[in-house]
């Protein structure tokens, strides 16, 4: 009767006898979920590669941990929510192991100091910027804010706008948070939004529906063309050169608008930009990937060949300290930060290989 079994059957009946206390079920319920593994289920893919780096099966690989957290990556990308939180999980354990205990609270107290040792500032407001960035002392406490106004346009096409505009804004606010940066000063994120208040400098924020696309394919030379055909998202900050002042336009392109982890997590990635990050990509032609090895803040969040468990690589992936130092640079120098040289850009951020 097994026989007929689909792939989604093998990996539920293999996930409930794991569970069981009896060693023989436990090892019938390990082979379900292999021959659901070997039939390409995304999440039997999670559960093998989870499994591999606990040692329930056993693999030939050369590298186990690449090997079983590429497994994991590609659950990822097909959606699978458990193996999004493993490896963030395991990325997080595994920089605590190491940059934790490099940096172990040093400083705390007092303005924040840069790389250099001199006190930070950044103080960017006023018409012409999108963003206002101020880094603040008060109380002890080193307090970078951003604030902008959002515009929303082209939503009303969308079947459920609002839902579309929350999971828009719980992106952004993914920003916000406890940081460590500058060797291990600590620094709090705050993000305070309006909406559709100012008519200028606000951050408009445009979903790739109906008529975007309309417009697209009626201008066959429009060089996001081919990013929209792709259903990516992107943003224009800028003539191609990112500033405090330039504008910021993100574009947010999905296959299902009402997937709000979806839109949730692009919008953050597409934020980075607009906070003055770069990509950390691995693309053929485009950008060349950053090798494991090269910068020591990078490596706990390496997944396998160039790429990273982090927001700027895939944007499911946390926003690090690291980046978070990229933020205040990028404010403070007013230049984009990059992550890996690309055509002009060939400045690589300063805070990549200093720790955090
Ligand atoms: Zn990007």
């Amino acid at each position: 009767m097994e026989e007929q079994w689909t792939a989604e059957q093998y990996r539920e009946a293999g996930k409930l006898l794991i569970r069981e206390s009896d060693p023989a079920k436990q090892k019938e319920g390990l082979d379900y979920i292999l021959k659901a593994f070997r039939a390409k289920d995304p999440e039997a893919m999670y559960l093998v590669g989870a499994g591999i780096l606990n040692r329930k099966y056993k693999t030939d690989a050369k590298d186990r941990t690449e090997y079983a957290l590429s497994l994991i990556e590609t659950a990822s990308t097909h959606g699978i929510p458990e193996a999004r939180s493993f490896l963030n999980e395991f990325c997080r354990e595994r920089y605590d192991r190491t940059l934790q205990a490099e940096a172990p609270g040093k400083g705390g107290t007092g303005p924040l100091r840069g790389f250099d040792g001199k006190i930070f500032s950044i103080n960017r407001t006023g018409l012409r910027t999108p963003i206002d960035a101020v880094l603040s002392y008060e109380n002890g406490r080193n307090i970078l804010r951003l604030s902008a106004d959002v515009n929303f346009a082209f939503t009303e096409e969308l079947k459920d706008p609002q839902s579309f505009e929350n999971a828009v804004i719980r992106g952004i606010k993914d920003w916000e948070g406890d940081y460590t940066v500058f060797g291990g000063q600590p620094l709090t994120v705050r993000i305070s939004l309006t909406f559709g208040q100012k008519l200028y400098d606000s951050v408009i924020v445009l979903p790739v529906a109906k008529s975007l696309n309309r417009l697209v394919q009626n201008h066959p030379n429009n060089p996001m063309k081919q990013t929209i055909d792709e259903k990516r998202s992107f943003i224009i900050a800028g003539l191609g050169k990112w500033s405090v002042t330039s504008r910021k336009i993100i574009y947010v392109n999905c296959e299902d608008f009402e997937d709000s982890d979806e839109v949730s997590d692009v919008t953050k990635h597409e934020f980075g930009h607009a906070l003055g990050l770069g990509d950390l990509y691995l693309e053929e032609g485009v950008f060349e990937g950053v090798p494991k090895g090269s910068f020591r803040e990078l490596d706990p969040y390496h997944i396998v060949n160039k790429t990273y468990f982090l927001v700027m690589c895939d944007h499911h992936g946390p926003i690090s300290n690291n980046d978070i130092e990229m933020v205040l640079l990028a404010f403070h120098e007013n230049k984009m930060q990059q992550y890996q040289a690309k055509g002009k850009n060939k400045r690589i951020s300063i805070a990549l290989g200093q720790g955090d």
